[in-house]
């Protein structure tokens, strides 16, 4: 596991709406309250963003009455106030409204907002902080106001469900919003999307969450801090990750007080693979890309690599084999294997392989300025550092393998989107990478992906080389793999039938 922190980033994007008064109540169907500090397209740093709105649209989609609260990061045109009120948090009253947002989505999502908190140049921190010192504060006002509100509303949900450590206390501090009497059964479910971030803050912050004087006190991890991610996992009746190898390494392997909670609980620790949304990651019909293909006419992925290589600025040339890598620039993603100075294989993999590498991400800066520098001197290397979706799209379609040797992976989108792309991933043997991507086996040709044997830079050139030498001397491979990974489908409609049992039984 890498080092602990709180997840920092980026807002951008918009689209939706819904009838956030009317609550139904169908015969089977559940009151859904969904807490993100993500939602794709209106504030992303990452898979959270995708998954929360892929997962809100297909519970909707099976009749669910699903609500999504967000805080309000940037505002859009189309905004309406459905309730306002005010909380306590420390030794001040903050005044927030709840503004339903007209964004594109199926379901009701409705923005707290506070602009002093939330309306910033970035979800969890800018350019001159990573982390806003005052995010304990931000995301407890956020939960808070969001529970409130459904008091408001009078709309009780049946469901709370958490993501990551931003809202995780709300599975205890709904114990005093909404009274039995007027919630009946109600259950908490916290999806861990990715277990290195834990929302640690000073102990002092603890008097910002509404829990200090309950005997739901968050637990304090250390001496100095408290974990918003250890207060859920203490309170939620089920957790969830996003693929099943990730619950078993979570619940198996840690050797910290985290890993501990869910062990002491490990038969309510349910791993739910990701799907992804094929509308927006459809070949066929990309609005991003310049030309659309598919498993029967597999030429227009050529025609887009010709295309991005012109864009980039990399030599026009079919027969190298292009590599793409998108991401966050973190140590999870392997960058330390890849561009640690004096270390890292990339630079090796470049002077050595004939291969050409797009490739697109943020993050750390000394990475940031490494990928620039490697950019800079390789002419078979492009460099974008920024946010994009649509070069992000792009470089999937065009590329002929996806590099992604993530030290750990709890499900991972992008190789997911490289399957849907016929971009072979070359990956880790970690996580929901194990889940997903299928060996090559040499011996039949058969598979959909390569894996890395370690995590070591030597083990990622090999496993790079490997790949490249098949693309080389066994193209009709290839293009078998092709196929096999585009037929491969992980849906969303897998995993909300998947969620939906796991309500159910927190529920009873
Ligand atoms: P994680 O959530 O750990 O960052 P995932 O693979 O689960 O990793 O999801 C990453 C998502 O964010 C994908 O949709 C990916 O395309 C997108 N993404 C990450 N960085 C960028 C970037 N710089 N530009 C565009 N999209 C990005």
């Amino acid at each position: 596991m890498p080092a602990m922190d709180n997840r920092h980033a980026r807002s951008d994007g918009f689209s939706c709406v819904g009838d956030a008064k009317t609550p139904i109540q169908r015969h089977g169907t559940m009151r859904i309250l969904m807490l993100s500090s993500e939602l794709y397209p209106y504030a992303k740093t990452g898979g959270l963003a995708d998954a929360v709105r892929a997962l809100t649209d297909a519970l909707r989609e099976n009749g669910h009455d699903v609500r999504l609260m967000i805080p309000e990061y940037c505002l859009t045109p189309d905004r309406k106030k459905i309730a306002e009120g005010s909380i306590p948090l420390g030794f001040a009253r903050v005044s927030y409204k709840a503004q339903q947002l007209a964004i594109g989505t199926s379901f009701p999502l409705i923005a707290i907002d506070a602009p002093s908190f939330f309306l910033r140049k970035g979800i969890y921190g800018d350019a001159e902080q990573s982390e806003f010192s005052d995010n304990a504060a931000r995301f407890a006002l956020f939960y808070r106001a969001a529970l409130d509100t459904c008091n408001t509303l009078g709309w009780i949900p049946d469901i709370i469900h958490c993501h990551d450590w931003h809202a995780a206390p709300a599975m205890a501090y709904r114990k005093s919003v909404f009274l039995p009497e007027r919630s009946g059964a109600q259950a908490g479910i916290l999806t861990i999307h990715n277990f290195g971030y834990r929302g640690f803050f000073p102990v002092h912050d603890i008097h910002y969450t509404g829990l200090e004087k309950l005997d739901v006190r968050p637990k304090v991890s250390s001496p100095d801090t408290f974990s918003f991610l250890l207060c859920g996992l203490h309170h939620a009746e089920r957790v969830t990750t996003v693929s099943p190898t990730y619950a078993r390494e979570i619940v198996q392997d840690g050797p910290d007080e985290f890993a501990g909670a869910l062990r002491q609980r490990s038969d309510s620790v349910v791993g739910i693979l990701n799907g992804i949304d094929y509308d927006l990651w459809n070949p066929e019909k990309d609005p991003f890309l310049p030309f659309p293909f598919g498993r029967d006419n597999l030429a227009g992925k050529e025609a887009c690599k010709v295309k991005l290589q012109q864009e980039l600025g990399l030599p026009v040339d079919t027969d190298l084999p292009l590599i793409g890598m998108i991401g966050r620039l973190a140590s999870q993603k392997g960058i330390e294997e890849l561009l640690g100075p004096g270390y890292g294989c990339l630079e090796k993999i470049c002077q050595t392989l004939s291969v050409q590498f797009a490739i697109l991400g943020t993050g750390e800066r000394w990475a940031e300025e490494e990928l620039i520098r490697l950019g800079n001197f390789n002419q078979n290397v492009s460099t974008t550092i920024g946010f994009s979706e649509e070069l992000a799209h792009k470089i999937e379609a065009a590329s002929d393998f996806f590099l992604m040797p993530s030290r750990y992976e709890p499900c991972g989108l992008n190789q997911l989107y490289s399957l849907a792309y016929a971009t072979l991933p070359i990956v880790t043997r970690t996580g929901g990478l194990c889940d997903t991507v299928e060996e090559y086996d040499p011996a039949t040709g058969k598979g959909t992906g390569f894996f890395v044997s370690g995590e070591l830079p030597h083990a990622i050139f090999d496993a790079v080389q490997s790949a490249v030498n098949v693309w080389r001397f066994h193209r009709s491979r290839i293009e078998h793999m092709r196929q096999t990974a585009m037929s491969r489908r992980f849906t969303w409609e897998q995993a909300a039938l998947a969620y939906e049992k796991v309500y159910l039984s927190a529920l009873r």
